[in-house]
């Protein structure tokens, strides 16, 4: 859906244009509210300039997360952590040692990229629970939501005698090392959908399989997952072949922990806006209008709380490019990282794509920590020069805090 503009007052901006090229300068330092609230009175319902009639959307999406079906992660969000213990087991292990590689730090993330915003308790009972079947057996396959909630049924009722599932927003299964369970899949499902234990319904739920012993495959995937109970999409391709890895990670490569879980990974400033940990009036919007204008915008990291999140300028009711400033975790210089966002798709078919600043330069250390994509950012310069949706931006200032100034114009 296209915005809808006041045909009359665009008619009459249309005879001033020809009469006479006009400019808007908008001058620097501007805050990103004056913008923002100018936008949120001409498009009302909007997300942050595109459409936001989630009504066709059941899937997980780059527009407005559904809450009667996600997690809301604000505030205290308070999660049980279980042991299942199969009896293929292959490896015996220490339900502590995996409590510590999978939650310390991912509370940590979240406190810190929610800028506090979301507080994340995991309570875990160290105790293995004894399985019925093999992880193979066909009725705990993890890859259909009837099977999956079955295997989550039984750890839930073995565990109703010494669990108050009353007290949990989530639940948290690490399932013992076997070959039935190679993924984490996340279980989430509309009420009335759930699991009635204890007159509460359990429907947000994670099963940890084999993949979370995997190098940077610990917090990470708690993350990753734990995104997916609060309503983001995958940023990763799916059905990619695994040979070039890197096809997997063409559209936001480790610069969304949707995406590829790399050190120093975060979510984009978009999906935190999905997570409502920022409003509308963190981001400037630039929307299009009948009359040339430029505006100027200070953009300040994503890590630090407060200022102008990120520029947005909406192409179109569903479609947008985004401006926000990152630095790769080993680099410490901040630069703009450039994306689109599209309503029209869903997870794993690129709501979110990253538009590099240069190509991968194939350096063996660095695909293997970043994978792709690790040279999106802009230090200088122009950043987009779209003369068909007429956006441009360019960078024109830096501070010594991080924060970057461009402008845009349209
Ligand atoms: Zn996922």
């Amino acid at each position: 859906m296209l915005f809808t503009r006041d045909q009359t007052l665009m008619n009459h901006c249309l005879t001033l244009l020809v009469i006479a090229l006009v400019f808007i300068i908008v001058p620097g330092n501007l805050s990103a509210q004056k913008t923002n609230s100018a936008a949120q009175n001409s498009a009302e319902g909007s997300f942050l300039g595109l459409s936001a009639d989630n009504s066709k959307h059941h899937d997980l999406w780059a527009g407005p997360t559904d809450f009667r079906v996600s997690l809301k992660p604000i505030g205290r969000v308070r999660a049980i952590m279980l042991f299942a213990h199969f009896p293929d087991t292959v490896n015996e292990e220490s339900t502590t040692a995996l409590f510590d590689r999978l939650v310390p730090e991912g509370i940590a993330y979240f406190k810190q990229a929610s800028y506090g915003k979301m507080a994340l308790e995991v309570d875990a009972v160290h105790r293995w629970i004894p399985m019925d079947h093999p992880t193979t057996w066909p009725n705990y396959d993890c890859s259909k939501t009837e099977t999956h909630k079955a295997y989550l049924n039984e750890v839930i009722t073995k565990a109703d005698s010494f669990v108050d599932f009353k007290k949990y927003d989530i639940v948290y299964v690490v399932g013992s090392l076997g070959p039935g369970h190679p993924n984490s899949p996340t279980f989430v499902v509309p009420p009335g959908e759930g699991i009635s234990v204890q007159g509460k319904e359990i429907r947000h739920a994670v099963t940890f399989g084999n993949d979370c012993r995997r190098d940077r495959w610990g917090w990470q995937t708690l993350a990753h997952e734990t995104g997916h109970i609060c309503g983001l999409p995958d940023l990763y391709k799916y059905g990619a072949p695994r040979n070039p890895y890197k096809g997997i990670h063409v559209y936001v490569g480790a610069w969304d922990m949707m995406g590829f879980q790399a050190p120093g990974s975060e979510y984009l400033a978009w999906q935190k806006r999905k997570l409502l940990w920022l409003s509308d009036k963190d981001f400037a919007i630039v929307s299009d209008s009948p009359l040339k204008h430029v505006s100027e915008y200070w953009i300040s990291p994503i890590g630090q709380k407060g200022g102008c999140k990120a520029v947005v300028a909406p192409i179109s009711g569903s479609e947008a490019y985004v401006c926000e400033v990152r630095n790769r975790s080993d680099i410490p210089e901040m630069g703009v990282l450039l994306y689109r966002v599209l309503l029209s798709v869903g997870s794993g078919n690129g709501p979110l794509q990253v538009i590099p600043a240069a190509p991968d330069d194939n350096m063996s250390e660095t695909e293997r920590r970043y994978i792709t994509l690790y040279n999106a950012l802009f230090h200088e310069g122009v950043v987009l020069d779209d003369k068909t949706a007429k956006v441009r931006i360019e960078i024109i200032g830096r501070r010594p805090n991080g924060e970057i100034q461009v402008r845009v114009t349209r």
